[in-house]
């Protein structure tokens, strides 16, 4: 019997509060509106950004179903939708492209316009919700809320791919490998023969590592407080391992010396504000490139003399790698399929869908790096 058009009753990791427990839940999610797909997910990653959501370091407004890095089949298609059809692999898109607006139309800008009110607000597009759980409604996360059995999400937030492709590897491209990957060749654009050096050996950190290598990079120094993320670094191309706390020295000066003054391009993917100056500090003052990959900590600023910037450095950011969601996404599931990279190497756990506590456990105490929930 098809479920089209009906409520659908389902499975979702609700989160009431902040600093609290996921708590598996019965939902409703109601049927998609013109221009909204409803998907059956089918893998989610575990993602740092859903914990920063989690523990207030990313501000969303509560109660949430959270996650953001998943691929799932198309179950319903609202009025409208034309780019994808039941039965479809998909992979919701945390940053949206709209195709209109200003920054979708400008050949680099990726952070679509379109994404503010998915990110602040909780909603989709239209401003309401399609979650309710317990009679009362439930916020949406990035516009795609993928811990749970069914998601709606907006067409402009969600790309057709490979009907062939393993949804338990490729939901990685709905955000970790995209960012990190992209971060090296999109937003650093690294260089063949450049050293660079990679703050955070998580998902996006091994992924950056991974872009730089692909790049041509012949140095990649990583850099971690926790010296068990040293193996995966090195197998996703990391030359050198380095722990800060090793050192009596300032991280940025041990890297500055290693390297004769300081990096070509440098990384921040753990999102601390110290971790960030210190990638600023060990590019090359006059040649180097950091960038910026990790989220912040909710409206907190960061000082900084201008003299670091005026004799030539650049510093910069981005999200998603700075790849235009909706077209890209299908072409990295390709390049994929056509063994271009592997995504193995970042997945260390996979577990039921209902043991995402476990999942997030395992993060926090820096013993994964990917834990993919089945659903
Ligand atoms: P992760 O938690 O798996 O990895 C972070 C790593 O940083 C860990 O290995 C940890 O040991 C290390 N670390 C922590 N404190 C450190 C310190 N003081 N010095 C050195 N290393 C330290 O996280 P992840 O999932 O790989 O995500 C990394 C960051 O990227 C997060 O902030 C996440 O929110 C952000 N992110 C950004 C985007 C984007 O679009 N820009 C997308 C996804 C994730
Ligand atoms: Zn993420």
């Amino acid at each position: 019997m098809s479920t089209a058009g009906k409520v659908i009753k389902c499975k979702a990791a609700v989160l009431w509060e902040t600093s609290k427990p996921f708590s598996i839940e019965e939902v409703e999610v109601a049927p998609p509106k013109a221009h909204e797909v409803r998907i059956k997910m089918v893998a989610a990653g575990i993602c740092r950004s859903d914990d920063h959501a989690v523990n207030g370091t990313m501000y969303v407004p509560f109660p949430v179903i959270l996650g953001h890095e998943a691929a799932g089949i198309v179950e319903s298609i609202g009025e409208g939708v034309t780019t994808v059809k039941p039965g479809d692999k998909v992979i919701p898109l945390f940053t949206p492209q709209c195709g209109k607006c200003r920054v979708c139309k400008h050949p680099e800008g990726n952070f679509c316009l379109k994404s503010k009110l998915s990110q602040n607000q909780g909603s989709l597009q239209d401003g309401t919700t399609r979650f309710t759980c317990r009679g009362k409604p439930v916020n949406h996360f990035l516009g795609i809320s993928t811990f749970s059995q069914y998601t709606v999400v907006d067409e402009m937030s969600v790309a057709k791919i490979d009907a062939a492709s393993p949804l338990e590897k490729v939901c990685l491209i709905g955000c970790g490998f995209t960012t990190g990957y992209g971060s090296a060749v999109n937003i650093a654009k690294v260089t063949r023969g450049s050293t660079c050096a990679v703050f955070g050996l998580g998902g996006v950190g091994l992924s950056v590592i991974i872009g730089c290598k692909a790049a041509g990079a012949s140095r990649i120094i990583a850099v971690d407080i926790n010296k068990d993320k040293f193996a995966k670094a090195k197998e996703a191309g990391a030359t050198e391992c380095i722990n800060p706390q090793d050192y009596k020295k300032p991280i940025q000066e041990v890297i500055a010396e290693m390297t004769d003054g300081g990096v070509d391009f440098s990384f921040e993917v753990i999102g601390r504000l110290d971790t960030m100056m210190a990638a600023l500090l060990c590019c090359h003052e006059a040649c180097g490139t950091s960038v910026v990959v990790g989220v912040p900590p909710y409206s907190q600023n960061l000082s900084m003399n201008p003299i670091l910037l005026l004799l030539g450095r650049t510093w910069k950011g981005g999200v998603f790698g700075g790849y235009k969601s909706k077209d890209s996404v299908p072409k990295l599931v390709a390049d994929f399929m056509a063994k271009k990279f592997s995504l193995d190497t970042l997945i260390t756990n996979v577990l039921p869908f209902e043991k995402i506590n476990e999942g997030f456990d395992l993060l926090r105490a820096g013993k994964s790096i990917r834990t993919i929930l089945t659903f």
